[in-house]
């Protein structure tokens, strides 16, 4: 069975072609510059190939179209034809309160993700043009959307009920959703796997630390509390999102710079977090440990900040849970940064974790990276959004 997974954003879209049985990957890619010029790059994992074209796209349908074309490519492609496509999974960031797991795309579907559009503002509307774009390229063919949100919305209401006057909750559905939900399903299913106990006897906090980074507390494998809020600008510090800020700062310099919400909004998403911290360094983790061992201490100070917030939340949602039992390490910093889970987890012993140093030199595997007189289980377990996102797409269309 053969299962395309998308993932649109506003001028660029991702694919993977996969078995959503074997997770085997027949092509994956990526389409940059829409509605500029237009890139593809094109892999093919099982004999190494990669190709690099420039195509025209000035929407999303030629995006589609070229990916369509290199797919059945007799030179580059993995297929005969585009009928040997059995379903297209998308992956979708805003499902608001409507969606609480994945579903079949069909016009009610698509009028609930318009819906949400002011909730994901910068998302949705890409993730629609994908959807659209599919349904014109290959019409007929059955489509699921697969949500970001949709894990968490297991969060008891004082998890997910911020503090304020409750007409912004009724009336304009204001509350945390968090985000990176299909990243936590996968990883915390494959925890309770590896744990080899009930779902109902373990308490678990997965920290998906990637470019954007999200912690999450699950018992009885349901999401009970998560890091980001009603946008992914919440949580811990990030590559360049700040993480949790008093609203005043932002009132702040907004008053003072003469700067519109949306102006300070885009400097707290895109020019804060580690970049920020790291006066201007990099947002990438590499860079700032590379800089923080030649003694840059704005690199040092941005790594420290970033590993003791994830710490706090891990206190915090131990706390929340009522105790903890496995603690799971995923996404490019998660599964990669060696030096910065040893940081996250130093001082943790107190909460019953000890890293053991020679397991924990892992990078990009499975493995358990605790010491074996460690009550709690520490892993590292990468993430693989697209091949959950295939999954569900089978399953919902029955393949
Ligand atoms: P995204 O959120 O875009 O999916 P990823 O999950 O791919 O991001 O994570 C990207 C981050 O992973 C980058 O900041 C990169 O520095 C970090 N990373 C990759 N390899 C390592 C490594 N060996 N050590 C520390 N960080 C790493």
């Amino acid at each position: 069975m053969k299962i395309l997974v998308i993932n649109a954003g506003s001028s660029s879209l991702k694919y993977q072609l996969m078995d959503p049985t074997s997770g085997e990957v027949f092509a994956k890619g990526l389409c940059e510059r829409i509605y500029i010029d237009g890139k593809l790059t094109h892999k093919v994992p099982a004999t190494g190939l990669k190709v690099e074209r420039d195509i025209p796209m000035p929407t999303h349908s030629e995006a589609i179209e070229a990916v369509l074309s290199i797919l059945v490519d007799p030179e580059y492609g993995v297929l005969k034809s585009t009928d040997e496509i059995d379903a297209i999974g998308h992956r979708v960031l805003h499902g608001g309160d409507k969606f609480v797991e994945s579903c079949i795309i069909d016009e009610a579907c698509k009028q609930a993700i318009r819906d949400c559009i002011p909730l994901g503002p910068l998302h949705n509307p890409a993730n629609l043009m994908g959807i659209e774009a599919c349904e014109k390229v290959m019409p007929g063919k059955p489509q699921v959307a697969v949500f970001d949100t949709a894990f968490h919305m297991t969060m008891p209401p004082k998890a997910y009920r911020y503090a304020i006057p409750t007409k912004y909750y009724e009336e304009d559905h204001l509350r945390r959703y968090g985000f990176h939900g299909t990243s936590h399903r996968y990883v915390s299913k494959r925890a309770i796997e590896l744990m080899g106990k009930p779902a109902s006897e373990l308490k678990i906090v997965v920290c998906h630390l990637g470019n954007g980074s999200s912690l999450s507390a699950v018992a009885d494998g349901k999401c009970q509390d998560t890091s980001m809020g009603l946008s992914p600008l919440a949580g811990v510090p990030m590559a360049t999102r700040a993480g949790d800020i008093d609203t005043c700062v932002a009132q702040f310099i907004m008053n003072k710079y003469n700067m519109t919400a949306d102006e300070c909004l885009t400097m707290l998403n895109k020019k804060s977090g580690v970049l920020a911290l790291s006066n201007g360094v990099s947002s990438d983790f590499r860079d700032l440990e590379a800089g923080a061992n030649k003694g840059d201490e704005a690199c040092q100070l941005a790594l420290d900040k970033f590993c003791y917030e994830v710490r706090k939340y891990i206190g915090a949602y131990a706390a929340a849970l009522g105790g903890l039992d496995c603690l799971v390490f995923t996404a490019g910093v998660g599964e990669n940064g060696c030096t910065n889970r040893a940081a996250i987890c130093e001082g943790l012993e107190f909460l019953g974790v000890k890293l053991d140093p020679e397991r924990n030199k892992v990078r990009g595997e499975e493995a358990l990276i605790s010491a074996d007189d460690s009550r709690v289980k520490v892993w590292v377990i990468p993430t693989n959004e697209e091949l959950m996102i295939a999954q569900d797409t089978a399953a919902l269309c029955g393949k």
